[in-house]
């Protein structure tokens, strides 16, 4: 399973749960601050995420929505499923 995360960076208070809990170090904090001046989270190693939701679940603010890909990713796993 394939995950993608989605982090409203604007929302984000940069509290750095998700960076802590997030097991394949996905996230990291943006040196950069948003519009209320916090450092907001961002996604740096998405090819690593396997949509697991940790990190959407420790967040205060709702700042993080996740995404999973179920789809078999070969015929060989298409074949499996049935
Ligand atoms: S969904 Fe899981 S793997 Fe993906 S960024 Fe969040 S904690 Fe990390
Ligand atoms: S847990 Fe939420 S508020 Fe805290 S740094 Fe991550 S996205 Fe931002």
């Amino acid at each position: 399973m394939k995950g993608k995360i989605k982090i409203n960076t604007e929302r984000c208070k940069g509290c750095t749960f998700c960076v802590e809990t997030c097991p394949f170090g996905v996230i990291s904090i943006r040196k950069r601050f948003n519009k209320s001046g916090f450092f907001p989270a961002v996604a740096v190693h998405i090819e690593k995420c396997t949509g697991c939701a940790m990190c959407a679940r420790m967040c205060p603010d709702i700042a993080i929505e996740v995404y999973r890909d179920d789809k078999p990713k070969s015929m060989h796993a298409a074949r499996r499923k049935r």
